[in-house]
């Protein structure tokens, strides 16, 4: 597929890349720069690394005025990453709505322990960051012995609102092409926040 694959570059580090893995900015009429992470937005699109040293250097050596071409509103590196953590936590959280939907998650510790014993094995487990540690270990230990990826996002309260329950500890997915999806997500959300 690459090659058909609209190639753009990197504003800070000049990488040619599928614009798919680029994020995508634009300046509004009132020239603030604005994050389009779905690439919907019209106009003059602006792109960069979902990489906190691509962002920093966008902010620093203010190249969104020479993408734009225009004085845009100066952004700090801060207001980006803030940003860019806001859309990807809203495109992540949709994901988990769409599997919760489509029945291909299963939450609860116990729920999701006995998944395991099943042919259709979860491939992604999310722990809530509150889970209490004795839970999280057993599951963490039958999920790693299935090979399934595992991660911390958010906390009970927040996972449940997700799953549309009060609370949620721990869940899974087994849908292959979700979990590719949602952990595309998620490893975008590590290298910005500066994490590796
Ligand atoms: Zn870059």
């Amino acid at each position: 597929m690459g090659r058909g694959k609209a190639q753009r570059t990197c504003l800070a580090c000049r990488q040619v890349m599928d614009q798919t893995e680029l994020v995508r900015f634009v300046c509004a009429p009132d020239d603030q720069v604005l994050v389009d992470y779905r690439h919907r937005l019209p106009g003059r699109g602006a792109y960069a690394c979902p990489e906190r040293n691509c962002l920093e250097q966008v902010v620093q050596k203010r190249l969104f005025n020479r993408a734009f071409r225009k004085e845009c509103h100066p952004v700090s590196m801060e207001n980006l990453a803030d940003a860019l953590r806001k859309a990807l936590l809203t495109r992540m959280t949709s994901l988990l709505g769409m599997a919760r939907k489509a029945g291909l998650s299963v939450f609860g510790s116990s729920a999701v322990l006995a998944a395991f014993d099943r042919t259709n094995a979860p491939l992604l487990v999310v722990f809530a960051a509150d889970i209490s540690a004795g839970v999280a270990a057993k599951v963490d230990r039958k999920a790693g012995h299935h090979g399934a990826e595992r991660l911390t996002l958010f906390d009970k309260e927040e996972l449940g609102r997700i799953l549309g329950r009060s609370e949620c500890s721990v869940f899974a997915l087994t849908d292959e092409a979700l979990v590719e999806a949602f952990l595309l997500e998620w490893k975008r959300y590590c290298r910005i926040l500066g994490e590796n």
